[in-house]
């Protein structure tokens, strides 16, 4: 059964070390990652066994946790809010 992090900035799931069933251990670094919309999954690279699913952040947590002083956060959300600016019609 995967591990799911609901909250992305939450500390530690990063370096969390994982047990797979096979044998493996390690942490999100050496598994191995797959994009998709919604979340990011995390799988065995021995055996390719689901072992974390976390969830994207909303804009919503990005601001929340940039105001809480998270590093990572304030980087994103400044990414998103320069794409934001270049999304914006020319005129005004
Ligand atoms: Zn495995």
């Amino acid at each position: 059964m995967a591990d799911i992090i609901h909250d992305y900035f939450q500390p530690g799931w990063r370096t969390q070390q994982l047990a797979c069933v096979c044998g493996w251990h390690g942490a999100s670094g050496d598994m191995a990652m797959e994009l998709h919309d919604e979340v990011t999954d995390y799988a065995c690279p021995r055996c390719e066994n689901l072992l974390l699913i976390v969830s994207h952040p909303s804009l919503e947590q990005v601001r929340h946790a940039a105001g809480a002083g998270n590093e990572e956060a304030r980087q994103q959300l400044a990414i998103v809010e320069e794409a934001l600016r270049q999304h914006r019609p020319p005129q005004g």
